[in-house]
Parts: C-alpha cells; sequence; structure tokens
C-alpha cells in the first residue's frame, strides 16, 4: 500500500503524516513534508504513532451492562433510553460529553443531534478544560472567537512571547519552526513568561518567572507603559472601544504584585513597547485559571492599543491543546455555542439553523458547562449522559467526585476504543469506536487549517465512527436528517451551514468547500477568500456590532491565599512524551524513557523543609482527594509552587489521578476549571 496522507492525532500544532502500511501489520510513519503545518517534522510522539496501533485489548464489540450485545440491540437501549428520559424530565435531563479528540464531522452530528433535535443545549466537551478562556476572550475582544494570525507570523515576528506555554514540551513542532527561525535569524527575540523554568526557556532570549497568576498584572502594566510611552496606534484605536476604562483598570496593577526583579521587567516592557512585529502565544498557563479570560484580555489589550494584531509577524496567538479543539470551537460543541461561529443566544441566528437542519425544535439558552454538567449528573439533573473519547473519570477537576456521580447516574454511555478507562468501566452501554488510522475526517488545528484524518486500516472486531453511532441514535429517536452515507456527505451538509452563517455575519465560511473532493482535500486554511490563508483584523473590522474591537477592563488578582492546612499551590501540566491519560502514548516503552512515572517537582527548600529525599515517595493531599508521586528536586519551581504533570492514572504507588486534587473552581465567564492551581499539603510517604 502506498502511504496516506493523515493528520496526527495528538496535538492542536495539526502535523500531517504519511502513514504507510506495510502489509504485514505494521505502519511506518514519516512527517508529511507538503503539509504546511509541520513541513516534514514531527516530535517524538507523532514520530511513534506507528508503534501505537496494536489492537489488543480493543473494544470489539457493543456491550450492555457488561454482557457483550448487537449493535443493533445496543443502539436501540441507547435510543430508547434517551427518549424515554427526555419525555419523563425534558431535554435538559439528558448530555453529551465529547472531546477535542472528536473529529470534526463527528462533532458535527452531536451538536445537530443534541441542539436541534433533543433540544437542549447540554454538551460540552474535554476543550472546556483547555482553551474555554480564549474563546472567552476573543468573544469579548473581537465580538467572535477568531485565532487572528497563522503560525508563520511566529517565524516572522521580530519578539515571540510565550506565555503559560511550554511549547517546546506541548507543541513540539511548532516549537522547532520557531527555533529554526531563530538560527537563521538571531534577532529574532524570544521572551518566556512562566513560573516554572521550563524547557522552552532554554532557547530565550529571556525568562520572566513570574508570580503564579500574575499575568493579567504584567500585561496592565504593558498596557500602561504603553500610554505612557505613547506606544500606542491612534490610527488603529479608531477602530478600537473601552480604551479609557480599560486603563484606568490597568492602572492598578503594580510592579511587585508581579514578582519581577526591577531589571527584568523594564527590560521586558522596553522590548514589546520598541518592536513592531511582536507575537504574543499563550497557551493553558493563561487559560486555566479562574481569571482565566481576563487574562487573555489583558493580552488582547496590548495588541489592540498598539495596532499589533493581524499584520504579518504580529498578534495574539492563542495555542490549543488537543487535535480537534479548534473544530469543536467552529462547529459548536461547546454548551454555549451554536454552530460555524454563530450566537446561541441571537433568534436570528437560531432560526437559521433551525431552518437549515429543518430540526423541530432548538435549544435556545446555553447548556451545562462541564464542572456544572457533572455536577447536574451527581444531583441527579442529568440522568441519561453519553460520554465520547474522553476520561472523565479521571481528567476533571475534582476527579474522584466526578467518577462518583458517573457512577451513580441513571444511564452512562461511553463510546471509546478502550473498555478499560476509569469511565468506560463505568458505562451501563459501551460502544466500540473506529481509532485513529480507523475513520475518515477532518480537524482544524490552531492556526485555522483544516486537514483530512484518513483511513488507513479496518477497525478491529464491530468498531465503528463515532458519527455513525450518533446518527443511528438520532435515527432510532424518529429524527429526520441523519442519513449520511459518509463523512463526505457530512462535511459538505456542514460546509453549506457554514455559508448559511457566513450570510449572517459570522467570520467562519468554508462554503467554497462544498463540493469538493473529499478524498484528495488538502489542508485549508480559512478563510480562503482571503489572501495567504487569511489573517483577520488587520483591516480594523471586527464582528461586533458597531464593528470596532472591544477593550476589556482588567482588575488583576492573584490566586487566593492558601489554607494553614494546604499551603502549597499545585501546578499541573503536560511532559514532552507523553498524551492525556497515556492509553496511547503510554504503550511505547521509548516514549517512557523520558520520564517514566508520576512526579512532584518540588523546590530543593521546600524539600528539606518537609524531609523530602530525591526519588523518594511524597503523598500529595487535600479536601478531595489524594495522590502519591516520586520526588524531583528541582529549582525550575518555584518555592511553594511545586509541579506535577497530570498523566498518570494508577492506583498503587506513585499513582499519579492529579486531576482528584484539582478543585472544580472555574473562572466565571468561560466556565473553565483552575486546573494549575490546587492548594495541597505535601508530606513524605
Ligand atoms: Fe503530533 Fe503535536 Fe508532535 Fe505535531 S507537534 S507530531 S501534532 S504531537
Amino acid at each position: 500500500m502506498t502511504g496516506v496522507r493523515s493528520t496526527c492525532p495528538y496535538c492542536g500544532v495539526g502535523c500531517g503524516v504519511i502513514a504507510t502500511p506495510d502489509g504485514k501489520g505494521s505502519v511506518q510513519i514519516k512527517g508529511d513534508p507538503d503539509h504546511p503545518a509541520n513541513r516534514g517534522r514531527l516530535c517524538v510522539k507523532g514520530a511513534a504513532l506507528g508503534e501505537t496501533l496494536s489492537t489488543g485489548g480493543r473494544l470489539l464489540s457493543p456491550t450492555i451492562r457488561g454482557q457483550e450485545a448487537t449493535w443493533n440491540s445496543a443502539l436501540d437501549e441507547v435510543a430508547a433510553r434517551f427518549s424515554q428520559t427526555i419525555a419523563a424530565h425534558g431535554p435538559d435531563s439528558v448530555a453529551l460529553y465529547v472531546s477535542g479528540q472528536l473529529l470534526t464531522e463527528d462533532y458535527y452530528v452531536a451538536n445537530k443531534l443534541m441542539k436541534g433535535f433533543i433540544g437542549s443545549a447540554n454538551i460540552d466537551t474535554n476543550s472546556r478544560l483547555c482553551m474555554a478562556s480564549s474563546v472567552a476572550g476573543h468573544r469579548r475582544a473581537f465580538g467572535s472567537d477568531t485565532v487572528p494570525g497563522q503560525y508563520e507570523d511566529l517565524e516572522l515576528a521580530d519578539l515571540v512571547v510565550l506565555v503559560g506555554s511550554n511549547l517546546a514540551w506541548c507543541h513540539p513542532v511548532l516549537h522547532q519552526r520557531l527555533m529554526a527561525a531563530k538560527a537563521a535569524r538571531p534577532a529574532l527575540k524570544i521572551v518566556v513568561i512562566d513560573p516554572r523554568r521550563t524547557a522552552t526557556c532554554e532557547g530565550a532570549d529571556l525568562h520572566l518567572a513570574l508570580a503564579p497568576g500574575a499575568d493579567a498584572h504584567l500585561f496592565n502594566l504593558l498596557l500602561c507603559h504603553l500610554a505612557d510611552q505613547g506606544q500606542m496606534s491612534a490610527d488603529f484605536l479608531a477602530h478600537v472601544s473601552g480604551l479609557e476604562a480599560t486603563l484606568a483598570a490597568a492602572r492598578s496593577a503594580t510592579a511587585a504584585e508581579t514578582g519581577l526583579a526591577a531589571a527584568d521587567l523594564a527590560a521586558f516592557l522596553a522590548l514589546w513597547a520598541g518592536t513592531e512585529r511582536v507575537v504574543t502565544v499563550y497557551s493553558q498557563g493563561v487559560n486555566q485559571s479562574d481569571s482565566g479570560t481576563d487574562k487573555v484580555n489583558a493580552i488582547l489589550n496590548c495588541h489592540l492599543a498598539t495596532g499589533r494584531i493581524g499584520r504579518s509577524g504580529m498578534g495574539p496567538f492563542s495555542v490549543t491543546g488537543q487535535p480537534n479543539a479548534m473544530g469543536g470551537r467552529e462547529v459548536g460543541g461547546l454548551a454555549n455555542m451554536l454552530a460555524c461561529h454563530l450566537d446561541l443566544e441571537n433568534p436570528i441566528h437560531r432560526d437559521a439553523v433551525q431552518s437549515f437542519w429543518s430540526s423541530p425544535t432548538m435549544a435556545d439558552k446555553p447548556g451545562l458547562k462541564a464542572v456544572d454538567m457533572f455536577r447536574a449528573v451527581e444531583d441527579g439533573r442529568i440522568k441519561a449522559l453519553w460520554i465520547l473519547h474522553t476520561n472523565p473519570a479521571v481528567t476533571m477537576p475534582d476527579a474522584d467526585r466526578v467518577a462518583r456521580a458517573i457512577a451513580g447516574c441513571d444511564f452512562v454511555v461511553v463510546s471509546d476504543i478502550w473498555p478499560t478507562t476509569d469511565t468506560a468501566r463505568l458505562a451501563h452501554v459501551l460502544l466500540p469506536t473506529a481509532g485513529w488510522g480507523e475513520k475518515d475526517g477532518t480537524v482544524t488545528n490552531s492556526e485555522r487549517m483544516i486537514s483530512r484524518q484518513r483511513a488507513f486500516a479496518a477497525p478491529p472486531g464491530q468498531a465503528r465512527a463515532d458519527w455513525w453511532q450518533l446518527a443511528q441514535v438520532a435515527q432510532r429517536m424518529g429524527f429526520a436528517g441523519f442519513d449520511w452515507d459518509g463523512p463526505s456527505a457530512l462535511f459538505d451538509e456542514y460546509a453549506a451551514l457554514s455559508g448559511v452563517a457566513g450570510g449572517l455575519g459570522s467570520d467562519f465560511d468554508i462554503s467554497v468547500l462544498v463540493g469538493a473532493d473529499y478524498a484528495t482535500l488538502a489542508p485549508t486554511m480559512w478563510p480562503q477568500a482571503r489572501k495567504r490563508g487569511g489573517r483577520f483584523f488587520g483591516d480594523g473590522r471586527f464582528h461586533t456590532p458597531d464593528g470596532r474591537a472591544r477593550m476589556v477592563p482588567v482588575t488583576a488578582r492573584l490566586p487566593e491565599v492558601t489554607p494553614a492546612a494546604q499551603p502549597f499551590r499545585l501546578n499541573t501540566g503536560r511532559v514532552r512524551d507523553q498524551w492525556h491519560t497515556m492509553t496511547r502514548t503510554g504503550t511505547v516503552p521509548r516514549l517512557s524513557q523520558h520520564l517514566g512515572e508520576p512526579y512532584l517537582e518540588v523546590h530543593p527548600t521546600d524539600a528539606a523543609r518537609l524531609g523530602l529525599a530525591p526519588a523518594s515517595l511524597a503523598e500529595v493531599s487535600n479536601d478531595l482527594g489524594r495522590s502519591v508521586l516520586r520526588v524531583m528536586i528541582s529549582d525550575r519551581v518555584q518555592p511553594g509552587h511545586p509541579f506535577a504533570p497530570m498523566h498518570w492514572t494508577g492506583e498503587t504507588a506513585p499513582t499519579g489521578r492529579i486531576d482528584a486534587l484539582v478543585p472544580g473552581r472555574t473562572d466565571p465567564v468561560s466556565g473553565q476549571p483552575a486546573s494549575k492551581s490546587a492548594a495541597v499539603a505535601i508530606r513524605p510517604f
């Protein structure tokens, strides 16, 4: 078999791969030299994809309450239980919890079923944990969830600022591109803003070890500095509202709150103010906070005030964690969005989508966001729950409580490739799902590039695509409009709906792709109508009612002081060679050679005070849960602010299960949990 062009299923860089099965069960994976995102590069996770494709241990057939079942009986059971629950308790008594791992076509069907036919917006996604604050910040500032720039801007910039982003580990190929650009043009300056001294700092000109949580303080100080130095753009500010109030709010920030040395702070302010081509990249360190949306807007405010947006080599840039978080945003797979960047709370938008779908009803208010959704499962408001491609029993904040909530739910359906995840074990109905390399569809990466995932192997056993499962249940519930013959027809319908959205002013309009040859669809950055794939907002036109961007006043605040009994603030994140809960990467021995077990990175002064020896075990606990981790002593973290990776889910020491310690505290605007700031106690185990 010749090579099949597809897309890596891990991070939001969205690298193209060429998969070549050898006919004997092995598959060679190479970077696709023609894919614009990676130009042939792969990181170690992507390069090891061929070693993850064993089907041993896969879920091969549907099960109902642990007993093997036919597809017909399983789908009938799901449809009947959902219909009965809705009839008895209303549409808001059911919910879908989906994933940034889903393909866009899967997401589209889930969103159509829930919002247009069941009539509830109780569909949310694990992307809520990843980038919801960026979505909310974009919508407040731009009137739309639009990523203004593209990867190329990092290479064309004269200054790249990385905020709360360990790009070297979490978006490795984008980091490789940045490092290659710096090697070719050393004048390109890189600043890393992160409480931790991460691997990304090694390639930076300046590392600002910010006080944890002080991101908005720093960017408020920058805004004041830009104003005081006369560095704002009067021309661009004609397209922006809210400057005076925003500046007034920013004035309350103090340098002391940033925890930075005066010389470092001054160097950063001068560098940013004095450089025209600035890209500010931000990621989970900004988003995963109970003031994440404000932090995003504090960054956007500086770019709007200077007009450093939407032009070559400049702009704010949110990089997403998951392979299709962006596709999920575009399709409307969040509880507070409609479809194609239309507004759920706008009756004209709702009517247009309902008319397009010929649907009997339409959700008319936002549904429950992830944390609230599982609270509703816990207290019985949600009585039937379908979880697709994600493992909330270990990955949601307050994970033990979420696991108990799922265990107590009247009816739980799980679609997954494995029968053994913590969540799959709680399912009443388990549906076997096609995995990467076995299914066809599209994903959108962090720079708005739509790429194909293509199948190069048959799904094992009776595994089927998620969109097919959803469409079958919809039909069994008596709904019309779910009879596609494959993902190509589905994509056509979605692209056509985007044309309707475009007619209503949405930025997301890919209707030029209606009727495109799906089999050969090349990576396509939307909007296609713009030169070079498209940068937004350089022309000063935004998607707000008056067409102007909005600067948002941000009153910066630091995390609350930790209680005396739990004096440490636990930071969480990824490691370089693992992905999520390791159901795929954990099967490749060489990926465990980098960091092979769950650990706690703790500052030497904390370790000495606690009596923790290197490589000993430490118990980390709070009122929510407990974890046992291997001690790694390092001054890369700040005193009082240890770090632990979130991948491991074991039950024997060292255990991992870090999200069991993370409180369900969320940003009030975005609903994104504060996953990087759990108050914990630590003691030798
Ligand atoms: Fe896959 Fe991300 Fe690595 Fe690219 S950078 S190969 S998308 S994990």
